[in-house]
């Protein structure tokens, strides 16, 4: 087993590291406190008391109230949930307008929808990553469903205007889903002004467990849940509540709001002394999405000449954990879908690296990751260029 202490941990948007305190709450759950919280006895109140208070804090989060909170097992459900529900309530819409670079959880599902027999339309972006909102309006027609947008971009960190695109969505009528769960943690989420009718969130970003996670959905948003078969959820997602999960959800929630504006500043210096100290070491870097309005817990680099599957294995026998692209790519032959949409040529989508910070991220982390990703790019690039000829005798 690796030990925690032995690594340097950018791989922050793939998952993050068990906030301690969030541990404490869950442990009582995964032991004394074991009751269904559909019990009618006590013993089973003790735990739906808990689901209760979690869900509170979420909304807390999310500046909502805490009825339009429903526990999923994360990210990847809550968007199935949102989307299939989007079409179930509107038998006459068949049509889904999501952007060309959302996390695979969206862009796999509305594959899927396409091939049962809807019609899907994919926004694109500009080279810094932007959205063309122009192209989003246009996109929307009498048969649209949903308008499904990311508010953070979880392989550059680039931030998209939801207020507006929740505006325009709502002056054509149309639902709005944004998947939330890059953006949790990293910026403040207020949902109360009534334009996001969902809204997806997942745990394990945020410091605390894998596999649950959350769905807004708006009050006043007619909603089919995707699981039946039990009254949980308030009859909207059927199936036993993981309770120490959800309890560890809602302290996660309560801490990443109380820790947003204190960390967000000291990321950002540790991101912007990262980036510099890489553009200054190594010719030939260029910053993914540095024109665009980003969040600053994400970095996602170009490096001229490496590849990017080498540099990974190479970073990983100095226990550096990042990225090329998502989490989700590793082992995928196809270079990222969000920086192809941004236009990159070739070589610089098969040479990009994503380093990714957290509330745990500490500075000497940083430097030695800095002295690591110097060394190994030009390793890499010794091994890549072609050898000396000598001349002569
Ligand atoms: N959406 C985004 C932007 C993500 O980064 C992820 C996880 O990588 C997901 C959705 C899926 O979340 P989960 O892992 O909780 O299913």
């Amino acid at each position: 087993m690796i030990e925690p202490a032995d690594i340097i941990y950018l791989d922050n948007n793939a998952t993050t590291q068990l906030d301690p305190a969030v541990v404490e709450e869950m442990m009582p759950f995964l032991t004394r406190s074991y009751g269904n919280p559909s019990s009618g006895y006590s013993f089973g109140a003790q735990a739906r008391d808990a689901v209760e208070l979690a869900r509170e804090l979420v909304a807390a989060l999310l500046g909502c109230t805490p009825g339009e909170v429903v526990f999923t097992s994360g990210g990847t459900e809550s968007i199935a949930t949102a989307i299939t529900s989007a079409l179930q309530t509107q038998n006459d819409r068949k049509h889904i307008v999501a952007t060309a670079v959302e996390h695979s959880a969206t862009l796999r599902f509305c594959e899927r929808l396409r091939e049962e027999g809807c019609d899907i339309t994919l926004i694109g972006v500009n080279e810094a990553g932007e959205l063309d909102l122009d192209a989003l309006n246009a996109a929307i027609r009498a048969d649209t469903a949903l308008v499904s947008a990311m508010w953070v971009n979880n392989e550059t960190g680039v931030i998209f205007p939801i207020a507006k695109i929740a505006a325009i969505a709502r002056e054509r009528g149309v639902l709005f889903h944004t998947d939330g769960v890059q953006a949790a943690g990293k910026l403040p989420l207020n949902v109360r002004n009534g334009a996001i009718n969902f809204l997806s969130l997942s745990a394990h970003k945020i410091h605390g467990p894998k596999g649950v996670g959350a769905l807004f959905v708006d009050r006043r948003t007619a909603f089919r849940p995707l699981l039946v078969g039990g009254e949980q959820e308030n009859s909207r997602r059927a199936g036993t509540e993981n309770v120490a999960a959800i309890v560890g959800f809602g302290k996660a929630a309560e801490l990443a709001a109380a820790a947003l504006s204190r960390e967000a500043e000291r990321i950002r210096t540790l991101r912007d002394w990262f980036e510099a100290e890489i553009a200054a070491r190594v010719s030939d870097v260029s910053i993914n999405g540095r024109d665009a309005q980003r969040v600053p817990h994400t970095s996602s680099i170009s490096f001229r000449g490496i590849e990017s599957d080498a540099a990974l294995i190479m970073l990983d026998r100095y226990n550096v954990c990042c990225s090329a692209g998502s989490a989700c790519r590793t082992g995928s032959p196809e270079p990222s879908h969000v920086l192809r949409a941004m236009g990159l040529p070739d070589e610089r989508l098969r040479a990009s690296l994503r380093f990714s910070f957290s509330r745990f991220t500490r500075d000497d982390q940083v430097e030695r990751a800095i002295e690591i990703v110097t060394r190994v790019v030009r390793d890499l690039r010794a091994l890549n260029s072609p050898p000396l000829v000598s001349v002569g005798a």
